[in-house]
């Protein structure tokens, strides 16, 4: 575990509100709440408050419970910077961070994109180790109108935060909507520069896949399904694929570690990285998702080191960043 905590790592597949940890949540729980609540021994939280193992309807209770303990923004400050603070402990060097903006009860989505943008911005003094960039998400499951306001917004607060906001996500429940209905949001955000990561192949679609790739990507996130003609185009075309292996296990759409597509894209030279989806959630690091690859297809600590000099590539960061990422893992692996 030693090697994998040190090792300085790129994380670029984390949503805000999974990567809430037990600590943060109960933290963000007594701020809203105070410390009196009641709590029945039935209910998820009290399980997280002492520390007892739960099961994954209790582990996605937590998104719940995130959205409601972040509704206000000195709450979304905090549990930002805790976000941000559990990556840098993690030796995370360069994070890009997702979120979808919302309007809360107490806050509009303006105040909550901005509210995020000004954390990380103030993260750049506070913890000069770990770069921090933003990916804002666009949730189907909120609809086109809801896309629409946010890759305005986004493009509006690019000029207030230049440098912070480097591509987009798409991600959310993909059943009962059409990636075409997306397309004028996601093509606006191109227009503007914003990169493209996003959620892709993640359940059993080939023809979303395909009119995905049509549309074109900068990176995939997850790519589970990606199989056949698709996974040739990615290949051709040399698509990241963002890895989750512990999110996939856990949420079964990946049987086993054996079994994750991560080995099978490594052996094929597909550009790959590992990363944790929702740490909070599933329970788990960068440096637990990186250990967990290594023991499970049996990697050297050489070929995890190259794997995070590879995945400097497919960050969204720009030359200057990139080459200061590059030389901390040149550094790092010349100090072994
Ligand atoms: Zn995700």
């Amino acid at each position: 575990m030693d090697f994998y905590r040190k090792l300085p790592k790129i994380e670029l597949h984390a949503h805000l509100n999974g990567s809430l940890s037990n600590a943060t949540l109960a933290e963000l729980r007594e701020h809203k709440y105070g410390k009196e609540v009641q709590l029945g021994t039935n209910d998820g939280f009290y399980k997280i408050l002492n520390g007892e193992t739960l099961s994954l309807e209790e582990c996605f209770k937590k998104f719940h419970y995130a959205h409601d303990l972040t509704d206000r923004r000195e709450a979304l400050e905090l549990a930002t910077q805790r976000v941000i603070e559990d990556f840098a402990r993690d030796n995370v060097i360069y994070l890009e961070l997702r979120t979808t903006p919302k309007s809360t009860a107490h806050m509009p989505k303006r105040e909550y994109l901005s509210t995020v943008l000004d954390v990380i911005r103030k993260s750049s003094e506070l913890h000069p180790e770990i770069v921090v960039k933003l990916l804002p998400s666009i949730d189907r499951s909120k609809g086109i109108v809801e896309a629409e306001e946010s890759v305005g917004l986004a493009i509006e607060l690019d000029a207030l935060y230049p440098g912070l906001m480097v591509g987009f996500d798409l991600s959310g429940n993909p059943f009962g909507t059409k990636f075409a209905d997306f397309v004028p949001a996601l093509q606006r955000a191109r227009s503007h520069g914003f990169r493209m990561a996003l959620h892709c192949g993640e359940f059993d679609d080939v023809q979303e896949v395909k009119e995905m790739f049509d549309f074109g990507m900068d990176r995939i996130g997850h790519g589970t399904f990606i199989e056949g003609e698709n996974l040739e185009f990615a290949k051709k075309s040399r698509i990241p694929f963002e890895c989750c292996p512990t999110s996939n296990v856990k949420c079964k759409t990946v049987p086993s570690y054996e079994e994750h597509h991560f080995y099978k894209l490594l052996k094929m030279k597909q550009p790959v990285c590992v990363c944790t989806d929702d740490f909070g959630v599933f329970e788990t690091s960068l440096s637990q998702e990186l250990e967990i690859c290594a023991k499970t297809f049996n990697l050297s600590d050489d070929e995890m080191i190259e794997l995070q000099q590879n995945t400097i590539e497919y960050t969204f960061a720009n030359d200057q960043e990139k080459h200061k990422l590059r030389e901390t893992l040149r550094k790092f692996k010349e100090s072994r």
